[in-house]
């Protein structure tokens, strides 16, 4: 139920509205946290949002698909995932993908119409000069070499001269997902922190590459911890953001979770759409806990989707998909391409960095 002592809720609309004269960050911290804490109508908030997706993708998704270049035996503890060797989720480690197998899923992607393939590595990171980083680089190559789709990268950690390597032989995207917002960051991950994240999205953007990044919702995060990611990857103007919903995994501490709501799931990809309008905001992992609503996550403003097999999660068939995307009259588009811009206004990058801070001190209404 609403608090009577706040301020009456800014609607949706008239913020639409604002961004679209040009007022990029029209939404604040304070509004953001509470339409993500359930106040105001949810359709009202996606018809906003509708509206933004629109202006900016009209008719077009963007299509990716990923590859796990090495399977499982991670170091680190990250509290969701299958693949950290520290749980017992059954998942075995196994050898980096040879290039041969990931031209292969690039084939594979690029026939779907996926514009991107990813290159996905369960590991800390890759250490300058080491056989790990070689493989990922001949990787990387090969797919560029092949031209059956873009070639993008999770690698974990990395340093600037290995992002400059990658960029050498084809990588033009890095993924670092933030997960959650900072202080929720530390309770499900304790074996990196957040600032190190952010120093290689950093590292990728001063290189000039593309960044992806994006988080998981329903680990347990308060609306405040959901204010405070899109916050941050506003004020990182992050490029693509991968929207994830737990898929709990059998040994990880969150097994046993609930999945969201399916209307709370809509809720969260609208209210992303308003704080982030220039952004491509796709689905990942945990997507099919839509159920019948799935069809609404466009309405809700996403403008893409992950298509085909995830790293250790179920996802629905490609053919689904494709049938969806039909039905829907929606096109796939290459990630990069040219797009109406929304904002002229530049951002101040103090204010940005205040709204991140003042995100965990907000009313919250339950
Ligand atoms: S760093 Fe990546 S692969 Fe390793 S445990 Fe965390 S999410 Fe999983």
């Amino acid at each position: 139920m609403a608090d009577s002592t706040l301020a009456p809720l800014p609607s949706p609309q008239a913020i639409a509205e604002r961004i679209l004269a040009g007022e990029r960050d029209a939404l604040d911290g304070a509004t953001l946290t509470r339409y993500l804490a359930g106040e105001g109508d949810l359709w009202e908030l996606m018809a906003a949002a509708d509206r933004l997706r629109r202006a900016r993708f009209g008719d077009s998704v963007h299509l990716c698909s990923i590859v796990n270049a090495k399977r499982g035996g991670c170091p680190e503890d990250c509290g969701f995932c299958a693949q950290s060797r520290r749980y017992n989720t059954g998942v075995e480690p196994e050898r980096f993908l040879e290039p041969a197998a990931i031209v292969d899923a690039s084939a594979r992607a690029g026939e779907v119409g996926s514009s991107a393939l990813g290159l996905v590595t369960a590991t800390r990171g890759l250490e300058d000069g080491s056989r790990a980083l070689a493989q990922i680089v001949a990787g990387v190559r090969a797919v560029r070499d092949a031209g059956h789709t873009e070639a993008h990268a999770s690698l974990g950690f990395v340093s600037r001269d290995a992002l400059a390597e990658l960029k050498e032989a084809g990588l033009t995207e890095l993924n670092h997902n933030l997960e959650s917002g900072r202080a929720f960051f530390s309770k499900i991950v304790s074996t990196h922190t957040y600032d190190a994240r952010i120093q290689t999205i950093r590292d990728a953007q001063a290189l000039g590459l593309r960044t992806c990044v994006g988080g998981i919702f329903g680990m347990g995060e308060a609306p405040e911890d959901r204010a405070e990611l899109a916050l941050e990857l506003r004020a990182l103007d992050v490029d693509e953001v991968p929207l994830n919903f737990l898929v709990d995994v059998e040994g990880t501490p969150l097994a046993g979770r609930e999945p969201l709501e399916p209307r709370a799931m809509l809720r969260i990809i609208a209210a992303f759409r308003l704080a982030l309008p220039r952004q491509n905001i796709f689905l990942a992992a945990g997507r099919h806990h839509l159920g019948q609503l799935l069809p609404l996550m466009f309405s809700a403003g996403a403008s893409g989707m992950m298509i085909g097999d995830f790293l250790t999660t179920p996802n629905r068939t490609v053919d689904d998909d494709l049938e969806l995307l039909e039905m829907l009259g929606l096109q796939a588009q290459v990630c990069g391409a040219p797009r109406p811009e929304l904002a002229a206004e530049p951002r101040p990058a103090a204010r940005a960095r205040a709204e991140v801070a003042s995100a965990r001190h907000l009313p919250v209404v339950a």
